[in-house]
């Protein structure tokens, strides 16, 4: 029988530590939250400083009991709950109510290994009541704004809509986005390019060279016959050489992953959305059976803006990087990277626990997204304390005439970093794509003044492009760079978008739905304070504050409520139903049909509702590609996002997340 207990909030979690910590140590999982605010009621008495009324969730009753039970016989109680707001905030709920009374101890580590584990037990401590109150801030904002809103929306546009406070910003740069691609007329240019050599080796020497200027000044070309008039006028001019610039460039390590930059990446160069990023790395995190008979924790905690690195594992991997590529790819000096002003001191960024696990060394014990992810992580973090790369940029200017030719390249000198963390094609940034171009362009020794060799002018045609729309990967940056969201709250922003179908991913990228322009446009419209980004941003600090113990939470509460308040008085007064018309005619009266929404999605109704209850879906067009079915596709909604559905249902049970290519 074991002496003291250890609550976590997951079973593979508590398979690992439990295997850490042995015989005198019984570990359980609480399966997350305990309590929460009540589902169908505000729960928050607004007039009596925002007390938030805290029950248990029904479905965890019996695990309450359980634990009630467990903790019986135990010397001690520690909870063990992830080291962020989040976790503090689960572990406060079961102290306060399974184990009221109680000498209940925390206790938190940024990974599950014996060393971090054994050093957590012994600083065992109080919980800490400024993180606790961030958490219960955020929590009774969100349920505020949730609260309010979605009634409003209800009215306006369809029973059964929500909105969030954050998420209606990210909505909100998405709707812009889209608005600015639609707005965008796309204009036709011209590129010359000119293929140069030095005329006494011709094959080696070739190099290309784009036409800057004309006359001095900038080269717009806008038309074919402008273009290919200077193609004409260029056949028979000299080019010289003008001047040639050399340049030694150094491309410093990136730091270690932090959550943003990991969703980032794992989009970037393995396609993963950021939710799929935070699952694959929670398994890492918490552990995964590699041959033993327990699992063990691959890499530090998932959720943190710290790009700090604990001095051991700085140690361990500058010895790893000298034995694998060699001395002279270990910097002098640990590599050192800023936090950002919010990011917390004590927390950790990504990396593996384990620098001796090789990705190669765990390939028989990791799923293909559990590898992939892992060896990003794992190179990342050795590229994160590795020599910078040296590059030699040459830039030579060309006169032909009053034209002027520039040829841009790029020499690596030495690797650097670059030997363990290579850029991929499936960079988003365009200076990226940029620097690859350079290097493909091999100048040869030049000298001023030299003539030569003209080998071909190949005139291009290009058209300006509009802004890209948002992926997971840009919106997370734009997010993060104006200070909305932090490590935990990234992913849950995109999944809730979708959930709701206010945005469809399609191929990667971000799309607003119609109802998603609508829900939005009314947000800004009657909460344009509300969803500010500027705004958001402000309250995203004030709870950093409240965790920092520098501001108390009834404080914020007030400073959001206030505004919020007086745009939801003007609201609940003047909002009306929208009413969307079509050119079609009811079928069993008459009357105009118009667009409503529902609970399962779009459908079209008569527009004497409630007297004449006709209703009919809104068909893709597409058939039903089940056999003898004869029935088309519908667009649907469902608690779990949007999807195609038969016409023919319940009869015909068929659905697709895309509609399937339409059959002859
Ligand atoms: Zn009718
Ligand atoms: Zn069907």
């Amino acid at each position: 029988m074991s002496k003291n207990l250890v609550i976590v909030e997951s079973p593979t979690k508590a398979k690992t530590i439990g295997k850490i910590l042995g015989p005198d140590f019984s570990v359980v999982s609480s399966m997350g939250h305990i309590i929460d605010l009540p589902q169908k009621e505000l729960g928050v008495d607004i007039d009596n400083k925002f007390k938030p009324k805290y029950v248990v969730i029904p479905t965890r009753k019996k695990l309450l009991t359980q634990l009630r039970k467990e903790a019986k016989l135990k010397e001690k109680i520690y909870v063990a709950t992830d080291p962020d707001r989040e976790g503090e905030a689960i572990g406060w709920q079961i102290k306060e109510k399974v184990f009221k009374g109680k000498d209940v101890l925390r206790v938190s580590f940024h990974e599950i290994t014996p060393h971090a584990v054994g050093e957590a037990f012994k600083a065992a401590r109080e919980f800490d009541a400024n993180m606790i109150e961030a958490q219960v801030g955020r929590r009774i904002l969100d349920r505020i704004v949730g609260y309010f809103l979605s009634p409003l929306l209800w009215k306006k546009l369809a029973r059964g809509l929500s909105a969030g406070r954050v998420q209606s910003v990210a909505l909100k740069l998405i709707v812009e986005r889209e608005r600015q691609i639609q707005a965008f007329t796309s204009s036709e240019y011209w590129e010359v390019v000119a293929e140069l050599f030095k005329p006494k080796v011709f094959g080696e020497s070739k190099f290309c060279a784009k036409l800057e200027k004309i006359d001095h000044k900038k080269a717009e070309i806008k038309t074919k016959d402008d273009a290919e008039s200077i193609v004409s006028q260029l056949k028979d001019k000299e080019f010289k050489v003008l001047e040639i610039k050399q340049t030694e460039k150094k491309r410093y390590a990136p730091a270690p992953f932090i959550t943003s930059t990991m969703q980032q990446e794992a989009f970037n160069k393995l396609r993963f959305n950021a939710s799929k990023t935070m699952l694959v790395a929670q398994q890492l995190y918490e552990g995964i059976d590699i041959g033993g008979d327990n699992p063990i924790g691959l890499i530090t905690y998932m959720r943190t803006d710290s790009p700090n690195t604990a001095p051991e594992a700085i140690i361990e991997v500058r010895e790893h990087i000298g034995r694998i590529f060699g001395k002279d790819f270990v910097p002098e000096k640990p590599n050192v990277f800023k936090a950002k002003k919010s990011a917390q001191q004590a927390h950790e960024a990504i990396r593996p626990s384990y620098v001796s696990r090789s990705p190669e060394s765990l390939k028989d014990f990791l799923n293909h997204d559990q590898f992939r992810l892992y060896e990003l992580i794992y190179n990342r973090f050795l590229a994160s304390q590795m020599k910078p790369a040296e590059f030699l940029a040459t830039t030579v200017d060309i006169a032909a005439d009053k034209y002027l030719f520039v040829a841009n390249g790029s020499h690596l000198l030495f690797e650097g970093f670059l030997a363990a963390y290579n850029k991929t094609e499936e960079e988003e940034k365009e200076g990226e794509e940029d620097e690859k171009e350079k290097t493909k362009n091999v100048i040869p020794p030049l000298a001023q003044g030299e003539v030569l060799g003209l080998d071909k002018l190949t005139p291009s045609q290009h058209f300006t492009k509009p802004p890209p729309r948002f992926s997971d990967s840009s919106l997370i940056k734009a997010l993060e760079e104006e200070g909305i969201g932090r490590p935990s709250t990234y992913a849950p922003i995109i999944y809730t978008l979708i959930l709701r179908d206010y945005v469809r991913r399609i191929k990667g990228y971000l799309n607003p739905t119609e109802l998603g322009f609508k829900v939005s446009d009314m947000l800004v419209e009657y909460f344009p304070k509300i969803i500010d980004v500027r705004f958001t941003a402000i309250m995203e600090e004030k709870l950093d504050e409240i965790e920092e113990g520098k501001l108390k939470r009834i404080e914020v509460l007030k400073e959001f409520y206030a505004p919020f308040k007086e745009s939801l008085d003007f609201a609940q007064a003047n909002i009306k139903k929208e009413v969307i018309t079509t050119d079609q005619f009811c079928d069993k009266c008459g009357k105009s049909l118009i667009v409503k929404w529902g609970r399962r999605g779009k459908f079209l109704s008569c527009s004497d509702f409630p007297t004449c209850k006709n209703s009919k879906s809104i068909t893709s067009g597409v058939k039903c590609p089940a056999e003898n079915c004869g029935g088309e596709l519908i667009e649907r909604r469902s608690k779990r996002g949007f999807f195609f559905g038969c016409s023919n249902f319940p009869k015909c049970t068929f659905t697709s997340r895309t509609l399937p290519q339409e059959k002859e």
